[in-house]
């Protein structure tokens, strides 16, 4: 055995794919990570096995899998490759240019090997898996705008593109030179080059798109961490986190304020009309107070039916105003529950983040207090905080 031995190193590929094969098989049907992409990129990798398995150099294979059947396993796992490739940057999955560049190849390939010029049938092949190399090149580049920084994605790309430049490349010297002999043979250093590249791109390859995969899974545990399940609002710990940020920033004189609200009589709704009512109400309420809400401002879940909206750069009578707006949108916009309109309301405290309160427990305390206030004044309604008071002031409906 020599690492330079073309069979060897084919061999090793061929394992390389068996593996990358099993990894992907396990990630779609057991995780459920990504299963069309990956069992799209599970079966690429299956059809490859066999094909390099019949580029080897001694020929015990049967001709026919030296020849045509090798070629069109090539193709269909560059094909299978290049769509789980599409599918897995979460691109539109358009089979056109795909198709045409694998239907054209395969034609061709078959068309060379039926009229005998061996060569002009390789050559087809490698072209149709260098372009369909190059089609997956572009996927990454196009789908890996939103998630990768432009480094990472150069960096990604790099042997997507040597891997096409290299199969295009032996595709015109097989046409130029019209060669006859087959594309690995033992004991030829340029066999063996060619197997070193193949295996070391297409490691690198395979370890870009597991790690795609791991860094997108390891982004939506942290997504996760930080969001209510139910509403996608920020969760409590999410929250605070916000506004600590906010009360530093209003320790050096900025004003943030905060917005506290409690959906009024909201067990009524779950008594009468069932639990996933109830659910579909906060889902309702969150998105109506969403319409309501800048870019910069966060919307947070304390719990049950209390949220909070944070509101940065922002006075305490804008605050007021905005309290104001959602509590009229919220009533003017009853939910739909089974073609019947559900009537909700809430009652809104709004407080500014006050200096020396690190935490934001004594402004989440006061917004809170302010709710209940609105409660007790008869609900759907908005209480405001007194700048510089602990009390705060009623805003009837
Ligand atoms: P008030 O106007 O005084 O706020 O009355 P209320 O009925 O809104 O308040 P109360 O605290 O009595 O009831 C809140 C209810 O919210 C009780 C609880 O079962 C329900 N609840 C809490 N979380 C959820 C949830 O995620 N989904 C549903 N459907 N109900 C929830
Ligand atoms: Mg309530
Ligand atoms: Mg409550």
């Amino acid at each position: 055995m020599s690492l330079f031995d073309a069979n060897t190193l084919l061999q090793v590929s061929a394992a390389f794919h068996g593996f990358m094969a099993l990894v992907w098989l396990i990630m779609s049907r057991v995780f459920r990570i990504a299963p069309t992409a990956a069992l799209l990129l599970a079966a690429a990798y299956f059809a490859i096995i066999p094909a390099l398995l019949c580029l080897d150099c001694q020929a015990w294979w049967p001709d026919v899998l030296q020849g045509w059947l090798q070629k069109l396993l090539s193709l269909l796992g560059f094909t299978l490759m290049a769509l789980g490739i599409r599918r897995m940057m979460r691109l539109r999955m358009r089979w056109l240019d795909i198709g045409s560049v694998a239907g054209l190849a395969t034609l061709a390939m078959l068309a060379g090997n039926a009229s005998g010029r061996s060569a002009a049938a390789l050559a087809a092949t490698s072209a149709g898996m260098g372009l369909l190399t190059l089609l997956a090149a572009k996927d990454v580049h196009t789908g890996g705008r939103a998630t990768l920084t432009d480094g990472v994605r150069r960096f990604l790309l790099l042997p997507y593109l040597l891997l096409a430049a290299m199969l295009l490349g032996r595709s015109v010297s097989l046409l130029w030179m019209n060669e006859q002999r087959p594309f690995f043979v033992q004991g030829d250093h340029a066999s063996a080059w060619l197997a070193w590249a193949y295996l070391l791109l297409t490691l690198a390859i395979g370890i870009g798109l597991v790690g795609i995969v791991v860094t997108r899974l390891i982004d939506r545990i942290r997504y996760m961490t930080l969001r209510d399940p139910l509403t996608d609002a920020l969760n409590r710990r999410a929250l605070g986190s916000e506004l600590q940020t906010l009360q530093a920033q209003a320790e050096r004189g900025q004003s943030h304020c905060l917005v506290v609200l409690d959906v009024d009589h909201f067990k009524r709704i779950n008594d009468s009309h069932g639990h996933a009512a109830g659910d579909a109400a906060l889902l309702h309420l969150v998105g109506v107070l969403r319409a309501n809400m800048r870019d910069l401002d966060r919307l947070g879940r304390l719990g049950g039916e209390e949220f909070c909206v944070l509101l940065p750069h922002t006075s305490l009578a804008d605050a007021s105003r905005v309290a104001q707006r959602m509590c009229e949108a919220l009533r003017r916009s009853p939910l739909v529950w089974r073609e019947q309109p559900l009537k909700l309301s809430a009652s809104f405290g709004v407080a500014p983040c006050q200096s020396g309160d690190p935490q934001g427990e004594h402004s989440l305390a006061l917004a809170d207090w302010l709710v209940y206030r609105a409660k007790s004044e008869g609900r759907d309604r908005i209480c405001v905080a007194e700048p510089g008071a602990a009390l705060g002031r009623v805003l009837k409906p």
